[in-house]
């Protein structure tokens, strides 16, 4: 079968009620997309893993849930007034707008991000680059700052300007001294939010890869300015494997290398914090199902690399269009809590109990992921069309899949039998009822939107009280009580038991 591109995936995502393109009924609304019912499912499953993962089942991470509006100044200090701008290419006939970062990468696979407008104009004149929609020259570029405006209060004036936040990170800033405070934590901690995240982007495109309406799980780390140097967890990902794309190996044009963490530290391709957080969000992913080939970490060139980082890498996934970034790691160092004190004129900076000294602590790594295009890397990795089955079956681990379980009723007589079971599991786990067409029918509609378990009640049930439970990934059936069905599903889920050892084995 050839390769799911990510039209055919947003086609999918559509037909089966995960994703519909916002507002389609007026002809849709570029980079907008709504979720359905079981995107949404999905969509909250994958922000309370990440959510248990790095907060609930930690000592050194605290959540905020900050507003989405904010005091505009958070925007000033943080140098997104002045500089989180895109340069536009706009065509000087039929006015096609594009992005000159991508545009350029596309034609002459040069990386020209963080190049300024004065630079790009020359890139284009000397390339001779035209319009690609009607082969026209493009008009001089633009400087186009992607945070969308809005009026706070009755008055629409400049005094009444504000920002739908374009990241989720500011936020804690903004908070920090508060929530360090009142969580007593020691240093190195971390923050971290998750939530809705704008940004006007010139051309969105890739489904919900590049949207203007997105969320965000972000994580503000913070480490004592003199101890930046050793993770103290790093024992935990020392033989998890990744595959590295280190600037040297980009720049002479090399292939990925894959490696242990510990070899990786060894020849000093990246400092121990930057280790620990890129194998962290990749094990998240795996251990949830993801497919490790399709990962690898990329340090950012020097260009690219924002001013005040001192070291970005991104986590990338495979993507039909290509690697991309999934999620961004860059050490920010102290560039926002001291931005955030000159503007405020507030003090930051918290009590040492070690040294009894005053200290501003360093960003030591700023996870930053995107939910929807984690949403792809689940579904793209969950996909496959079974030829021996004849349909699609999506492989979503148990514990993100949007419905846990289906209950069918081998034929009509036995409803009320059914309904029984459908009603006692579903008050633990998000199920579906399905009567309708033949069960091999209906284990194929299961298997296109990733029910990983499937409860059958036959004529044996009226005599002993058991169903017919079955596997999504293998097919294989076992038969097990009706009184066991919910706790056997529950710990199917959790990874507590294998499924030929939950009952007794349907050959
Ligand atoms: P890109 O280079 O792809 O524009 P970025 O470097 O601007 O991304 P960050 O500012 O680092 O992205 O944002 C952190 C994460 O938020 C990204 O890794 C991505 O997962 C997600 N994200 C950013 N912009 C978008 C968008 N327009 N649509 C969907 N997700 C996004």
């Amino acid at each position: 079968m050839a390769k799911l591109t990510i039209e055919d995936m947003a086609v999918f995502c559509k037909k089966k009620g995960f994703v519909y393109p916002n507002s389609e009924i007026y002809g849709g609304f570029s980079g907008f997309w709504d979720y359905g019912h079981l995107g949404v499912e999905l969509k909250n499953n994958i922000k309370n893993e990440w959510w248990r993962y790095h907060v609930q089942s930690r000592e050194d991470i605290v959540g905020i849930d900050g507003s989405i509006i904010t005091h505009p100044k958070v925007w000033e200090a943080s140098g997104h007034v002045e500089s989180f701008q895109d340069i536009m290419l706009a065509c000087s006939k039929c006015r096609e707008k594009i992005r000159a970062d991508h545009f350029i990468e596309e034609k002459l696979q040069i990386n020209v991000e963080g190049h300024k407008a004065e630079e790009i104009n020359g890139i284009i004149k000397k390339n001779k680059l035209k319009c690609p929609k009607c082969s026209s020259d493009f008009e001089d570029t633009e400087q186009f700052n992607l945070m969308f405006k809005t009026n706070v209060g009755p008055k629409e004036d400049r005094s009444s300007v504000a920002y739908l936040r374009p990241e989720t990170a500011q936020l804690i800033f903004a908070d920090f001294k508060l929530v360090a405070d009142n969580a007593r934590l020691k240093l190195p901690f971390g923050i971290a939010q998750m939530g809705k995240a704008f940004r006007n982007e010139i051309s969105p495109r890739d489904f919900l890869f590049r949207s203007r309406e997105f969320e965000q799980m972000e994580i503000e780390y913070f480490a004592h300015p003199d101890k930046t140097e050793k993770c103290p967890f790093i024992d935990r990902v020392i033989n998890t494997e990744l595959n590295f794309y280190s600037a040297e190996m980009q720049q002479k044009n090399e292939k990925p290398v894959r490696m242990k963490i510990k070899d990786a530290l060894k020849k000093k391709i990246l400092g121990e914090w930057h280790a620990y957080w890129l194998a962290t969000g990749q094990n998240w992913f795996t251990n949830l199902g993801a497919k490790s080939e399709n990962f690898r970490v990329r340090k950012h060139l020097k260009e690219e690399k924002s001013h005040y980082a001192l070291d970005t890498w991104d986590l990338e996934y495979n993507f039909p269009f290509g690697w991309k970034e999934l999620q961004g790691i860059a050490n920010r160092a102290d560039f926002d809590l001291k931005q955030h004190m000159k503007f405020s004129g507030k003090d930051l900076s918290i009590f040492d109990e070690e040294t009894k000294k005053k200290i501003l602590p360093h960003v030591i790594a700023e996870p930053s992921l995107g939910v929807d295009r984690s949403f792809l890397v689940f579904m793209f990795d969950a996909y496959n069309f079974d030829n021996k089955r004849g349909n699609v079956v999506l492989r979503l681990h148990p514990k993100l899949a949007p419905i846990k379980a289906g209950v069918f009723p081998l034929v009509n007589k036995l409803e009320k039998e059914a309904k029984e079971v459908y009603d006692l599991i579903k008050t633990e786990f998000n199920c579906i009822y399905d009567k309708s067409g033949s069960v091999g029918r209906r284990y194929a509609r299961a298997d296109e939107i990733g029910i990983p378990y499937c409860a059958t009640i036959d004529f044996d049930t009226l005599k002993d009280e058991s169903v017919t439970l079955r596997d999504i990934s293998t097919t294989k059936q076992i038969k097990l009580k009706i009184a066991d069905l919910k706790e056997t599903i529950r710990r199917l889920i959790s990874n507590e038991i294998k499924f030929e050892e939950a009952g007794k084995l349907v050959k």
